[in-house]
């Protein structure tokens, strides 16, 4: 099985299919460790710390599943000054974490006022790595980012699945603007970061495995996933939450279907399973992005409920 395993980039979606629901615990119990095992020949033994600054949770958008959407009564919304943010990235950099994610609601306005920041960021640190994560921009804007210093950009699809996305998203926002974004991020030479919910509301085996031919379509160089987690005051509030057998699952395909790529063991996999980190990292996982948002502001950044945040 291993071997069938290795070439999981070629398996036809009837196995694919079979890995993420089989109830064979053994099965998925060697699809975890030959992902490990691919993870360290391919990518070595040193998992990777990001420092997460949360810089607003200010946004335009009003995406169902999300504790920051615009209309979600009752959370005090804040930015980081700029002052704030080096002051993170200060701080990261002292820890020996030299890769720095600035990530916020969408908020086009306040984002372009970020370029002088960032151009100071890469000012103090020539070698850091400089990930954004600020949702969709005008495509002149990523432009100014990356001419700003910032090289990477995270931008998770969400749902290949068009319609799908149509149920997690108010109307006004559309599969084919995000998917232009990754595209578009690409063309400029952002390493570009994708991404999904696992076990968002209406998610099917049937649309995993869309995200999945969609990031082998585009070679994503990061992928994000986590379980959906619901958050009160959202119209999600009583759907169930992911499950992380399944985001496990999913890491170790990730893992082996696109080996050079950096895939984190996320904060809402550790919400949701206890020690999540350490298992997303036997699974394939080589990232954890420690959160350095100021302490006053961390429980504002809410996205769903019992987030972790360190
Ligand atoms: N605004 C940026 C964007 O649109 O990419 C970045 C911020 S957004 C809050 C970051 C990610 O949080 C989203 O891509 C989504 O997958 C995740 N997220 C939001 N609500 C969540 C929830 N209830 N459970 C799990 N993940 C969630």
């Amino acid at each position: 099985m291993i071997e069938t395993l290795k070439n999981t980039r070629n398996l036809p979606d009837s196995a694919l299919q079979e890995l993420l629901e089989s109830t064979d615990a053994a099965l998925a119990q060697e699809l975890k460790d030959t992902a490990r095992e691919v993870c360290l020949k391919v990518k070595g033994p040193e998992v990777l710390v990001r420092a997460l600054i949360e810089w607003s949770n200010i946004c335009r958008n009003d995406c169902l599943y999300c504790g920051i959407r615009r209309s979600r009564a009752g959370v005090p919304r804040y930015s980081l000054t700029p002052e704030q943010i080096l002051e993170c990235c200060d701080a990261a950099w002292r820890d020996g974490v030299p890769t720095f994610v600035l990530q916020g609601g969408e908020n086009p306005a306040a984002a372009e006022s970020l370029l002088p920041t960032v151009k100071e960021m890469r000012r103090r640190y020539p070698s850091a790595a400089i990930t954004l994560s600020l949702g969709e921009l005008p495509f002149d804007l990523y432009a100014a980012f990356k001419e700003a210093g910032a090289n990477r950009y995270l931008l998770r699809h969400e749902t290949a699945n068009p319609e799908h996305y149509a149920s997690l998203h108010p109307a006004g926002m559309r599969f084919s603007s995000r998917l232009s974004c990754i595209r578009e991020l690409k063309r400029l030479g952002f390493e570009t970061g994708m991404g999904m919910m696992v076990g968002s509301p209406g998610q099917t085996t049937e649309d995993l495995i869309l995200d999945l031919r969609l990031m082998q379509e585009i070679g994503p160089d990061m992928i994000g996933i986590g379980p959906f987690i619901p958050q009160s005051g959202t119209p999600f509030e009583n759907c169930p939450a992911g499950n992380a057998e399944t985001t496990l699952r999913l890491l170790a395909i990730m893992r082996l279907m696109f080996p050079e790529a950096n895939i984190p063991a996320t904060t809402a996999l550790a919400t949701l399973l206890p020690g999540g980190k350490q298992a997303g990292i036997q699974a394939g996982a080589n990232v954890i992005m420690n959160v350095y948002t100021p302490l006053k502001e961390r429980k504002k950044y809410d996205l769903y409920k019992g987030k972790t945040d360190v």
